[in-house]
């Protein structure tokens, strides 16, 4: 006999693992808010991949103005970087909407003008972006114009004969309609290559926004920069372009308005002779025309205007610095 009890096994409970239930597991349902809310999600994020919006790891859209204080008369050059799609670019400068031009991957730039007129206060330069989504604000930079020195002037000029005052006010218009239709005709191509050079050797006679009286009247002012030369001197073209008019005008003489692209242009005012044509490209430095005293003109001299979307702007700084 044996002093050990058999192992006896006692009926009891077994844990046994619960069988594998092969039926979809029920899930708790979210409130009908929080679903929506995932769907849309969903959704916006896969019409964002569906489009290139990589919003979440992209750098956020910025806009750059060089510079941010600049006179009256002055040129300012905007860019603007942005990796995700847009279908339209615009930039709203002074009450006034321009159009933005892709310089490199995700990156733009316009060239503004700061007009004669404009006030001096803080302006913003807003880029908007038109997408799937609609048009909204896309960035913002702050800019302060001041005042510009520009002097001011007494003229005498001789009384004009051979036309009525009401004629030469007509032809006067009319001249100047063709020349601001062409002026703001932009072209997307740049043309211009660095910086501007002067079109001719000489001495400045008349600056850039000096204000005029002429014949104790008020003149208005002076929307280009004055060249002295003798008559008859080469006229080179301050930067690559094509030609995109030529005229003989009562007021701007023999002239050639010269387009760089962008919407920037030169303009060549009172030569005696024009060397190029219409839809002619000139590099920079090639010869366009000769000095002379046509139109309105006390002297032979070369009238150098810049203009950017048709506003006219000091030329001396497209000679200093380079966009
Ligand atoms: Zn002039």
């Amino acid at each position: 006999m044996s002093d050990v009890n058999p192992i006896k096994i006692r009926p009891g409970r077994h844990e046994l693992p619960a069988p594998i239930s092969l039926a979809p597991a029920r899930r708790k349902r979210r409130p009908a808010l929080a679903r929506a809310l995932a769907l849309s999600a969903a959704g916006l994020i896969s019409a964002m991949l569906a489009f290139g919006l990589h919003t979440a790891v992209t750098p956020a859209p910025a806009a750059l103005c060089y510079p941010n204080v600049q006179s009256q008369g002055g040129t300012l050059e905007l860019r603007y970087y942005d990796n995700t799609q847009a279908d339209r670019l615009s930039c709203e400068f002074s009450g006034r909407e321009y159009p933005l031009y892709q310089t490199a991957e995700g990156e733009f730039r316009v060239l503004l003008p700061v007009k004669l007129h404009a006030k001096p206060l803080m302006y913003n330069a807003i880029v908007r972006k038109t997408t799937l989504f609609g048009k909204k604000v896309s960035a913002r930079v702050a800019v302060v114009v001041k005042r510009g020195e520009y002097p001011h002037v007494q003229i005498t000029l001789k009384p004009q004969r051979g036309q009525s005052k009401k004629d030469r006010e007509a032809s006067l218009a009319s001249a100047r309609k063709i020349v601001l239709d062409t002026l703001a005709a932009a072209t997307p191509k740049q043309r211009w290559e660095g910086r501007f050079i002067f079109p001719l050797r000489g001495r400045i006679s008349a600056p850039f926004g000096e204000r005029r009286t002429v014949n104790k009247r008020p003149g208005g002012v002076h929307f280009g920069t004055d060249i002295g030369a003798p008559q008859g001197t080469d006229v080179v073209a301050a930067n690559t372009g094509v030609v995109a008019l030529t005229a003989d005008f009562p007021l701007q003489g023999k002239m050639l308005l010269l387009d760089h692209g962008q919407g920037m242009f030169t303009a060549y005012f009172h030569m005696s002779e024009i060397l190029a044509a219409e839809g002619q490209t000139l590099h920079k430095g090639q010869l366009l025309g000769k000095t002379g005293n046509t139109g309105r003109s006390t002297g032979p001299h070369l009238h150098w205007g810049a203009y950017v979307f048709g506003v006219p702007v000091n030329p001396l700084e497209w000679v200093e610095r380079s966009f």
